[in-house]
């Protein structure tokens, strides 16, 4: 990893602390050696989009807000990040419409037993 991008990813900022620490770090970086691409959206997540000059290495950020916990990561990671989320995010939601319907035929068995 070059020297002018970032030593760390933040899958998620777990505090405001944390998210602060890596405002300092970005703000000292930012139009230095970091430049800002565009916001772009992404499924269901917006982003903007950071690039290194030196190392060309594309960065993802999304800040925190309220309950969302934002991320700081390389492009692919967040693609992947997003992509897992959404996918989990499915299996929930199939899973609860899994058991309504077991639940619903079970009652069902129930009423006519
Ligand atoms: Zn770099």
């Amino acid at each position: 990893m070059c020297k002018k991008c970032f030593t760390k990813e933040y899958p998620k900022f777990n505090s405001t602390e944390e998210f602060e620490v890596f405002l300092k770090e970005f703000d000292e970086k930012i139009a230095k050696s970091i430049i800002f691409i565009k916001q772009e959206k992404y499924k269901s997540d917006i982003h903007s989009i950071y690039a290194c000059e030196n190392c060309k290495t594309i960065w993802w950020l999304s800040d925190p807000d309220n309950h969302w916990r934002g991320y700081f990561m390389k492009a692919i990671n967040a693609k992947n990040y997003i992509d897992d989320d959404e996918r989990n995010g499915k299996i929930l939601k199939y899973g609860c419409l899994l058991i309504f319907l077991i639940l619903t035929i079970f009652i069902f068995l129930k009423l006519i037993s």
